[in-house]
């Protein structure tokens, strides 16, 4: 037990300079704290395992990386070299110069989120998007919610409760990270009619849907994330439209992504469109803000009048309304569509467009930047539930390297971290993905990484 008393006092530690650092940068309270778990720790380890008592400097050490390890977040920014552009894990879309300054603009002090500075009176804070999104897609009315699964909650809550709604059984899908269709459909209390096969639906599967009393709604929900190929029909959404207005019931299409341009120009698949969704005649559709918008997370809810006043009346309405960081970056987001700018100024469009020689001279210009690595012919992917097997080809920077592994642990240790991609046991960086302003880093990082692998 004499040991113990070699132990340094909390206050001899805070003499030392290392010590008065923490404080000036961590704070008194959280830097006592680290002294006292760490000798704590100490005293505990002495008793129970006969460890012998450190020297002060190990004691600090840990006292350091105890406040480091307290302070650092872990939610931080990456660069995404894999060529996924809507990478879910890595935050799905990011967001356009003009949405940051408008979130800056707006939240750095206070703002007019529910404010009419005409009559000095309270505002709307769906306001400040809807005329923007009925001007871009031409429906009636809109509302913002938080995200897209919830607007389809709110949806089928508000109209369909205790009410049945006919889906296909080729649309009950499961989108990623628990989001099923059909779960959403039970938590909302409305009754899943289901209709047609996994792989084939016909009109007269939902004519007979009809036979039943209480259907309220038709609801079609995009495969976001997989493709259905062989053997398999599906009536078109206006032939669907068509069958449910015969019969006064209205038709829910969640589109998923929600893409307001057309990604077949640039070489994909064709996206469903919102305008084509509300033209097919759909009257309600819901999207993510996320996505194929390349806004920040939000669900976006266009069509009829009616329907959405009764939306903005439920309860849940209030639960998941849009904050004003959301409603700044999504009007900021709307407007370059409003303007034309999407292509250039929303990055998820400017990667989708960026030319296959400009991206090789992205990639020649790191290969020759780093001395070693070659070019090869590869494929991005879009990605964040948007057209599933689809790929745009890219030109990426390829490195043989004995451990691969190794280095890829290496890569997501600098800061910011890089996420790249193994290929044919070769790392790749697709430079799709990687926004100009991070390849300075980017190759700073992998410059760091080589080294760091090639000493012993
Ligand atoms: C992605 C997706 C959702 C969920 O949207 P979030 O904005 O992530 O909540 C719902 N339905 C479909 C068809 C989707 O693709």
């Amino acid at each position: 037990m004499s040991d113990l008393r070699s132990l340094p006092s909390v206050d001899k530690l805070l003499k030392t300079p290392k010590v008065n650092k923490w404080i000036a940068a961590f704070g008194r309270p959280l830097t006592l704290q680290a002294i006292r778990v760490e000798l704590d720790e100490t005293r505990r380890e002495h008793t129970i395992n006969r460890s012998p008592i450190p020297t002060i400097d190990t004691l600090l050490d840990g006292i350091g990386s105890r406040l480091s390890g307290w302070t650092a977040s872990s939610l931080q920014a990456v660069i995404n070299a894999t060529g996924v552009i809507l990478h879910t894990n890595l935050g799905r879309a990011p967001l356009s110069h003009s949405a940051l300054q408008a979130i800056q603009e707006v939240s750095a002090g206070y703002c007019t989120l529910e404010y009419d500075l005409g009559r000095g009176t309270r505002g709307s804070r769906s306001m400040h998007t809807e005329d923007l999104l009925k001007r871009l897609t031409g429906a009636e009315a809109a509302l913002v919610v938080n995200n897209n699964a919830s607007a389809l909650l709110l949806i089928l809550s508000a109209l369909a409760r205790r009410r049945g709604v006919v889906i296909a059984r080729s649309q009950l899908v499961e989108i990623g990270g628990g989001f099923r269709v059909p779960d959403v459909m039970k938590q909302s209390g409305a009754r899943l009619v289901e209709v047609g096969t996994t792989n084939r639906v016909h009109l007269a599967d939902y004519q007979q849907a009809l036979q039943e009393e209480s259907i309220v709604l038709f609801l079609r929900a995009h495969r976001s994330n997989f493709q259905i190929i062989g053997f398999t029909s599906e009536p078109s959404l206006s032939e669907i439209a068509n069958l449910a207005h015969s019969s006064g019931i209205p038709i829910v299409d969640d589109l998923g992504s929600g893409s307001l341009l057309d990604t077949a120009r640039f070489g994909l698949g064709h996206e469903p469109m919102v305008q084509e969704s509300l033209a097919a005649g759909a009257d309600l559709v819901c999207f993510s803000g996320d996505k194929l918008l390349g806004g920040p997370q939000a669900g976006i809810i266009l069509g009829h009048a009616g329907l959405v006043a009764k939306l903005k009346k439920h309860p849940l309405a209030r639960a998941i309304r849009a904050d004003k960081l959301c409603l700044a970056a999504l009007s900021a987001t709307l407007l370059l569509y409003i303007k034309d700018e999407a292509l250039s100024a929303v990055p998820v469009w400017r990667m989708i467009a960026e030319p296959l020689d400009q991206l090789q001279a992205r990639a020649q210009r790191w290969v020759e930047n780093l001395g070693l690595g070659e070019i090869i012919p590869g494929q991005s992917t879009v990605g964040g539930g948007s057209l599933p097997g689809e790929t745009l080809p890219s030109r990426i920077l390829a490195l043989r390297v004995d451990s691969p592994n190794r280095l890829l642990d290496r890569l997501r240790q600098f800061t910011p971290p890089i996420i790249a991609r193994l290929q044919d046991d070769l790392i790749v960086f697709d430079p799709r993905t990687v926004l100009p302003e991070e390849e300075e880093q980017l190759l700073l990082g992998l410059k760091f990484a080589i080294n760091d692998l090639e000493t012993p």
